[in-house]
């Protein structure tokens, strides 16, 4: 699967989703200092408008996709999306 570029835009408050810590999260300094710095996601910091986060999103979404509601956006990650493959994989397992 190709990582894709999600440029999660920080909201009036200041805050973003984070794949990382799977939540709505400040963008303040010390999220760039305690995860972002070390994250193998991090991209960027959009220009100081938000945080990029390169990863792979099983969601069908843009590339680059924008992400202007964090708390859409986590809401958004919650939902997986099961393969097809998986499903005729699991009921060959039913007895
Ligand atoms: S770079 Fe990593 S730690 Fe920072 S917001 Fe993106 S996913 Fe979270």
């Amino acid at each position: 699967m190709k990582p894709v570029l999600h440029i999660n835009m920080a909201d009036e408050g200041g805050k973003v989703y984070c794949c990382l810590r799977n939540r709505v999260v400040n963008l303040n300094e010390a999220q760039k200092t305690k995860y972002c710095s070390g994250c193998g996601m991090f991209a960027g910091f959009a220009g100081d408008l938000g945080v990029e986060c390169l990863w792979e999103d099983v969601r069908l979404v843009n590339d680059p996709h924008i992400a202007a509601d964090p708390m859409a956006e986590f809401t958004s990650n919650q939902i997986k999306p099961v393969p097809a493959d998986y499903l005729s994989t699991y009921g060959a397992l039913e007895p």
